[in-house]
């Protein structure tokens, strides 16, 4: 199925100019990327390493990639050279790995904090501790711009609820944000996916992630 060029039209004149659309385009083919690449879209999320190894091959180099999912801490390597933005660093094992890979090759890679603000026990993400314990020695990240915030809220119909959760997410990130100092740089506020992307930006969101409704359902297995 091609991208919905229709849908990325009405979503890019509907979303207010602070926010930004990354269009996730993991298990989608190259072809798919280009067609709304072609519209003016740059900002792509991807969650799979090799996946996106070989997508950045195949397609112009001007466009901005995203790693936005889990990111196991042996592969971050492979990604370092090119990747735009970091999205959903949940652990300071992964953070210190970024660190370590980024520095080798010289460079500062720009990054999301991932906090777990869903009651859900399945969504990776930090504590409000191990924030404060990042926010606390920031100076031992040189190597890493600590660009913003990341959160997923529960998957539910219950629209209060995941409202509240990204409510709380939005005063974590103000607080930080006044905080800027050196490498951290809170500017950007990565929450909302096709389901509840409008009750993320209401909230204050500045970076929303969909997928589904612009390249249609994901299908596993094929
Ligand atoms: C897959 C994914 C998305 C996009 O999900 P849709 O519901 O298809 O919009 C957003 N964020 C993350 C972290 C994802 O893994």
């Amino acid at each position: 199925m091609p991208a919905n060029r229709e849908k990325w039209r009405e979503i890019t004149a509907e979303l207010e100019e602070r926010v930004t659309l990354v269009a996730v385009s993991k298990t989608k083919p190259a072809e798919d990327i280009h067609e709304l690449y072609n519209l003016g879209q740059r900002d792509f999320g991807e969650n799979y390493v090799q996946e996106l190894v070989t997508k950045k091959s195949q397609l112009p180099d001007d466009i901005r990639w995203h790693f936005i999912g889990h990111l196991q801490s042996n592969k971050v390597k492979d990604i370092i050279p090119f990747v735009y933005l970091i999205q959903g660093v949940d652990s300071l094992k992964l953070l210190k790995e970024i660190q370590k890979q980024s520095v080798k090759a010289g460079i500062q890679t720009q990054i999301l904090l991932q906090v777990h603000i869903a009651e859900e026990e399945t969504k990776f993400g930090l504590d409000e501790r191990e924030l404060e314990e990042i926010r606390e020695a920031p100076d031992e990240y040189t190597a890493i711009l600590f660009k913003g915030l990341m959160g997923m809220a529960s998957t539910t119909d219950d629209q209060e609820k995941v409202s509240k959760e990204f409510n709380h997410l939005y005063s974590l990130f103000e607080k930080y944000k006044s905080e800027a100092a050196g490498n951290w740089q809170l500017a950007v506020l990565s929450m909302g996916m096709s389901g509840d992307y409008g009750i993320a930006v209401k909230q204050g969101s500045t970076m929303v992630r969909i997928g589904s409704l612009l390249f249609g359902e994901r299908n596993y297995h094929k």
